[in-house]
């Protein structure tokens, strides 16, 4: 198959077009309005065969998680999607391939109403590049720099599930963990493959928090993006981090709070609120059924400290990173 059937075939008009887009797949660029008083957020993010997603993976999760990383991306930065362009590259043209990548692809367009806008078709080994961009009105960005010594540490959702997918995945949560429960697996299969960005999160915290990043390399790692943008420290009860009851179902409560603290992938939004926000917080993330939970708080001392019941935590984050190498 060329490369022009390929864009043709599965990459045009695949999704009710939107009134913005005035061209889109098929010309040398496309062409897009952006809404008066609103600025425009762009981000890329790469999925590369064997190092992001492991290569057996089927082709309608690989183009949901390609795609819903970037909208997370959007997510955590208060914006609206509106646009994505796809640079494809593909060991060879399999019909049946494109043909599910396609589709699921075109599933997630939908859902968000976002538009594919171009992109880039090339042979090579497997990798999926996709730009993401959405609108934010200029003061409701929501960026990693704003939190303060004070602010409270909040997330969404549940930690470490999709941590807990990789391992089945990868069959490293071995017979001494894991007990046995069908349902409870493929929920936490579908939280490792099928990431939801938490884009309603987003718009609905804009004027309301602090800062925000979306979890992609784990709670540590990412709160120390907002300590360093925000030149704060951080105090995090490890006690307080929600955990699915699927998770607590195959592993130790000791054990999923390592995976949440350190496995990543979750996709969930961490963000800081100012003391006199917090009800208000609680109220807009109440009446759009997103659940939230209070982890810590930030700090002035400039260091990130694990507590539990009040003293230290230790984690064991660097002995398991190595069973757990995919991620990246
Ligand atoms: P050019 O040579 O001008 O860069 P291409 O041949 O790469 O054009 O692409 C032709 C058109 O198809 C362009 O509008 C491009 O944006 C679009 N396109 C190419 N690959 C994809 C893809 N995988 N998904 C969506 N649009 C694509
Ligand atoms: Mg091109």
């Amino acid at each position: 198959m060329q490369e022009f059937s390929i864009i043709e075939q599965y990459f045009t008009n695949q999704t009710q077009p939107r009134r913005d887009v005035l061209v889109g797949v098929g010309d040398d660029c496309a062409i897009t309005q952006i809404p008066e008083n609103h600025v425009l957020a762009t981000t890329t993010d790469t999925l590369v065969s064997g190092i992001h997603f492991l290569p057996e993976t089927n082709p309608a999760d690989i183009a949901h998680k390609a795609l819903a990383v970037n909208l997370s991306d959007l997510a955590a930065m208060g914006a609206t999607p509106a646009w994505v362009s796809l640079a494809l590259t593909l060991p060879d043209a399999n019909e049946d391939w494109l043909s599910e990548f396609a589709d699921s692809f075109a599933r997630l367009c939908e859902y968000y109403s976002i538009n594919l806008i171009g992109g880039d078709t090339t042979r090579g080994p497997l990798s999926i590049t996709i730009t993401a961009q959405g609108f934010v009105p200029p003061d409701s960005v929501i960026k990693r720099s704003g939190a303060r010594p004070g602010d409270a540490i909040f997330v969404t959702g549940t930690l470490g599930d999709a941590g807990a997918g990789l391992g089945l995945l990868k069959e490293t949560l071995t017979e001494e963990n894991v007990a046995l429960d069908s349902l409870a697996a493929s929920y936490l299969l579908l939280r490792h493959n099928t990431p939801t960005p938490r884009v309603l999160a987003g718009t609905t915290l804009r004027r309301k928090v602090s800062s925000c990043i979306d979890i992609s390399d784990g709670l540590i790692g990412d709160i120390q993006h907002i300590m360093k943008a925000s030149q704060c420290g951080a105090n995090i009860n490890v006690g307080a981090l929600p955990i699915s009851n699927e998770l607590l179902s195959f592993v130790s409560p000791e054990y999923a709070i390592e995976l949440a603290l350190s496995a990543g992938d979750d996709y969930e939004l961490l963000f800081t609120v100012p003391q006199d926000q917090i009800e208000e917080v609680k109220t807009a993330m109440h009446s759009v059924s997103i659940p939230i939970t209070q982890i810590g708080q930030m700090t002035g001392d400039g260091e990130l400290h694990l507590k539990q019941n009040n003293q230290a935590y230790i984690t064991q984050a660097s002995a398991y990173q190595h069973e757990i190498p995919l991620h990246g």
